[in-house]
């Protein structure tokens, strides 16, 4: 077995929204090959490491042949013979060789691509499940955070909160977590074709439901209804992904909210009066990426989980910074959003040490690359957020994690209600 790179091979591809994206081939002495392709987000955070894009005519300057110029030209020659399966080693190259702070001259969608492509391939050249070469203590399994009404940037209604999920916490494994879910997913449609009409009943960007809804509480109401009508409501609870970032204006120092501009204050009491009305357990982005004050107060003051993803960018240096403040207790991982596989690890680790929950998550532009399924195990993370089913990009990641659950077998753990902190 011959672990270093003979060769990498790049390409343009295309992601769920129809825009290009980068796909990576690191090719082995021993001729094996791992692949991995590349998501983008569309509601980004501004510390996010940045993706390079051409800025040209074609796809509305949304393609990546210099990224993919870059991994071929740039980064193959400097990187090959280097042993796949040091991945530290190989990520530090690739940061060193890039030489900026947020990845901008290669591009994040470069580097992550090889990072990632590497993985699998030394996953692949030892006959390893990649979960299972990450971890050899993987053995959790995420509760899937189901998306089931979309707005904000995901969505062409005028809801302003992004995501409305369901937590199927009380289930006893993934499938069955899996089986609530989607009869969840059919008494919604049949409520939103009632109350909306067919037309209505259209999926968003990350195959939640995106009815003409303006108001928070209808969309929570609509899902509270569809839970009651399954023999589940008791085994179900619920989360938002406010992404406030994208209703902030610096200008007033407030937030758009259904019509209102609404002060730190007024926001933070809306989310209490919500809380007291829903069982609400998770809450990520409820104030603007750097409102540290209002993530310290929400976290003091609300009691659930609160999710930092514009707000920690998957990024070490931001964990360190702002956890220790009591600003967010758990950790959106992107893996985009910083642009290696170890540096992720790096924040994941960061985020159990600091006893921060770590939810996994898809970006809204996906493909069928499945690899954050692997990752959720690999990490023992209690939670995944990537998305509702039906839209194939993101069936592949359940469908990867059921069939890690199968693997796994009697050695299996479900988070459950333990979703925070599974082990
Ligand atoms: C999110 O905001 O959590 C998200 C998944 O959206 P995007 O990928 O557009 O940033
Ligand atoms: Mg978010």
């Amino acid at each position: 077995m011959d672990l270093r790179i003979r060769e990498i091979d790049a390409r343009e591809i295309l992601d769920c929204r129809g825009n290009p994206t980068v796909q990576v081939d690191v090719i082995l002495n021993d001729g094996t090959m791992g692949r991995a392709d590349v998501p983008a987000g569309r509601s980004t955070g501004a510390n996010e490491a940045k993706e390079l894009r051409d800025g040209e005519k074609r796809y509305g300057g949304m393609g990546v042949r210099k990224a993919v110029a870059n991994v071929k030209e740039i980064i193959q020659p400097e990187v090959k013979g280097m042993d796949a399966s040091k991945q530290r080693e190989l990520d530090a190259a690739l940061i060193a060789l890039d030489g900026t702070p947020d990845k901008s001259r290669l591009g994040a969608n470069a580097i992550l691509g090889v990072s990632l492509a590497a993985a699998r391939a030394a996953a692949n050249a030892l006959h390893m499940p990649l979960y299972r070469y990450i971890n050899v203590n993987a053995h959790v399994l995420p509760v899937p955070l189901l998306n089931l009404i979309n707005g904000g940037k995901h969505a062409s209604n005028d809801l302003e909160f992004q995501e409305f999920c369901i937590f199927p916490v009380g289930a006893e494994t993934f499938s069955e977590a899996m089986e609530i879910a989607m009869a969840v997913y059919e008494e919604l449609r049949m409520i939103i074709i009632e109350k909306y009409g067919k037309i209505a009943a259209n999926v968003g960007d990350e195959g939640g439901f995106a009815p003409p809804i303006i108001k928070v509480r209808e969309a929570m109401d609509n899902l509270v209804m569809a839970v009651e009508r399954t023999p589940y409501a008791n085994k179900i609870v619920y989360g938002l992904d406010c992404a406030t970032t994208h209703l902030y204006n610096p200008e007033t120092n407030k937030y758009t909210l259904e019509g209102n501009e609404l002060t730190t204050d007024e926001l933070l009491a809306f989310y209490k009066d919500l809380l007291k009305d829903y069982p609400i357990v998770s809450m990520e982005d409820p104030f603007s990426e750097d409102d540290v004050d209002g993530f310290v107060r929400a976290t003091k003051e609300l009691q659930i989980q609160i999710v930092g993803d514009d707000f920690l960018c998957t990024n070490p240096r931001l964990i360190k910074e702002r956890v220790p403040l009591g600003a967010s207790n758990a950790l959106l991982l992107k893996v985009n959003q910083i642009g290696t596989l170890s540096e992720a690890l790096d924040a994941a680790e960061l985020a159990y040490r600091n006893s921060c929950g770590v939810m996994v998550s898809e970006r809204s532009g996906e493909t069928e690359d499945p690899i954050i399924a692997d990752l959720v195990v690999g990490i023992n993370a209690g939670q995944i957020k990537t998305g509702a089913t039906i839209r194939g990009e993101r069936t592949a990641k359940y469908n990867r994690l059921l069939q890690i659950e199968q693997e796994l077998g009697s050695s299996a753990v479900y988070a459950g209600r333990n979703f925070k902190i599974p082990f």
